[in-house]
């Protein structure tokens, strides 16, 4: 039985080969969403070793919170450009499960994950999740929630406008484009209160997104919040 499950592994990956999600070469047996050469040349930003890291300095008089940091470096045409672009754009959800369980095991050095009690992911638009048929943010939540081992949570926040075209505004409209675009949602059935949320998203570019949910579950649950994503532009 064993030999025919490895015949049929192996029919299928000549039929359907898995290519990588960071330079689209046909991965090997043992290499799963990225080659070997697109991970050992990751961008890892090391924030988790830094509380004054960039993206906690772009949060800074933003919102009030604890923690902020970013796994990788995002730049144009880049291999990490393409991989979030094949998470959000490309049915490929699992890739924000295997970052997730990735920096996980990486932030579990740092001492400020001990003290969250749950994991929220920045929501997107119902209508945009029935055409994209997820949420690419809330893949890499489960992947942080699995290594971190601390439960994650879909139903406290909402996003009530549909920002469609922001790359044709000014930074400032985008700023109060996205600062009624949440709406904390109260929680019944007996849920304990968290005291600490951790807010994570896909990419932090200005932060006003960020900062918008963060402030929505500040005010809703009191708690205090610590933010991470998986790129910083
Ligand atoms: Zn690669």
């Amino acid at each position: 039985m064993y030999k025919l499950d490895r015949y049929w592994h192996g029919l299928l990956h000549i039929l359907f080969p898995q290519r990588c999600a960071g330079c689209d070469t046909v991965l090997i047996h043992q290499e799963h969403i990225l080659c070997s050469t697109c991970l050992y040349h990751l961008p890892q930003t090391d924030h988790h070793k830094d509380t004054e890291n960039e993206t906690a300095k772009q949060l800074w008089g933003k919102v009030k919170f604890q923690y902020a940091a970013s796994m990788l470096t995002l730049s144009k045409s880049s291999r990490v450009q393409r991989i979030i672009h094949q998470l959000k754009y490309d049915q490929q959800p699992e890739i924000g499960i295997y970052l997730g369980k990735m920096y996980g095991e990486i932030l579990l050095e740092n001492p400020i994950v001990d003290r969250v009690d749950v994991i929220v992911p920045i929501p997107i638009h119902s209508i945009k999740k029935r055409k994209r048929g997820y949420n690419q943010s809330e893949y890499f939540a489960i992947g942080l929630s699995e290594a971190l081992n601390i439960p994650f949570d879909t139903t406290c926040l909402k996003r009530t406008v549909n920002s469609v075209s922001q790359t044709r505004k000014s930074r400032i409209d985008r700023y109060d484009n996205v600062e009624n675009a949440f709406a904390f949602v109260p929680q019944t059935g007996g849920k304990q209160t968290p005291n600490h949320v951790l807010l994570v998203d896909d990419v932090i570019t200005t932060g006003a997104t960020i900062a918008a949910a963060a402030q929505q579950l500040i005010d809703g649950l009191g708690c205090t919040v610590s933010i991470v994503t998986i790129a910083r532009a």
